[in-house]
């Protein structure tokens, strides 16, 4: 039955993640987020890719959940951050301009361990300024706020660790959040930017959250930009910075 199946391929998916950080099979993938009046790179977000022995490229939506689900995230996440931070290091050791790497974080790694000493080691043995990093969370993290959270987001604020808020709009959003978190950018879904210039209702909702975002002097960045009419449309409403397939998709460091 398709149920049966879809469970023995996760069965299966899973005992090959557990190996794949050992076998090399997981690479970290940069997508350039272009600032529009510029009008060049001044960040890029880091995206694994897990290339599978016989199944080939395997999607982050198919196995980011099986790992957070098995605690494998803590593991391959140390890894991912590690990755991207020498990265950030390498590129902006001797530039003028530096660029900002922004890592996903998922739940269980803030809440493992002591997250924030795992980033300033990381930032030490990397040789990357904690201005080049940034940490992407979603609202689903902010739920759950517990001090202990707060205190680890404000910690990692203090360090000079920018803290964005991916997917807005999308989530459980409190407005309170903005305010109850050292947020410094805010990221506006796909799901709002693919219909700007044809929906007034969503081109007004993404109005909104850019009026809200400056006056809260919270950095803006659009996610899944895919038309120049939409990169024109976030341009006049305020948000300069831009992420999308035609500008650049998701490639190797290379
Ligand atoms: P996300 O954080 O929302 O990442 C943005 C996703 O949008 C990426 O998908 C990116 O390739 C895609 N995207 C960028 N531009 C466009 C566009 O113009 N059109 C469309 N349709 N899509 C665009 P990707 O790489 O497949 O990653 C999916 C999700 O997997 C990410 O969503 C993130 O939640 C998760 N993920 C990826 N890498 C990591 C990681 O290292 N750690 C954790 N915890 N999650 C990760
Ligand atoms: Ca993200
Ligand atoms: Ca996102």
């Amino acid at each position: 039955s398709p149920l049966t199946q879809a469970a023995t391929e996760r069965m299966e998916l899973e005992s090959d993640l557990r190996k794949a950080l050992a076998n090399g099979q997981l690479e970290v993938y940069y997508q350039p987020k272009i600032h529009t009046i510029i009008g060049q790179m001044t960040g890029a977000e880091a995206l694994l890719r897990w290339h599978h022995p016989t199944r080939g490229m395997v999607p982050p939506d198919k196995f980011i959940g099986i790992a957070e689900d098995t605690g494998l995230i803590v593991e391959i996440g140390a890894w991912v951050l590690q990755t991207a931070c020498s990265t950030a290091a390498a590129w902006n050791k001797e530039s003028l301009f530096p660029i900002k790497v922004a890592v996903n974080l998922s739940a269980r790694q803030l809440f493992y361990g002591n997250f924030v000493d795992t980033v300033h080691t990381t930032l030490t043995s990397t040789g990357c300024r904690p201005e080049w990093l940034e940490l992407e969370i979603t609202e689903s993290l902010l739920i759950s706020r517990t001090p202990e959270t707060v205190l680890s987001l404000e910690t990692l604020d203090k360090l000079g660790i920018s803290i964005a808020l991916d997917d807005f709009g999308t989530g459980y959003s409190s407005l309170s959040y903005l305010t109850e978190f050292p947020i410094k950018t805010i990221k506006i879904d796909r799901s709002f930017v693919s219909n700007i210039t044809i929906d007034k209702r969503k081109l007004e909702l993404v109005r909104a959250i850019i009026s809200l975002g400056r006056s809260l002097t919270a950095e803006l960045v659009a996610e899944g930009v895919e038309t120049s009419e939409q990169a024109a449309c976030l341009d006049r409403l305020g948000c300069h910075i831009i992420q999308g397939y035609p500008y650049a998709r998701p490639m190797p460091v290379t």
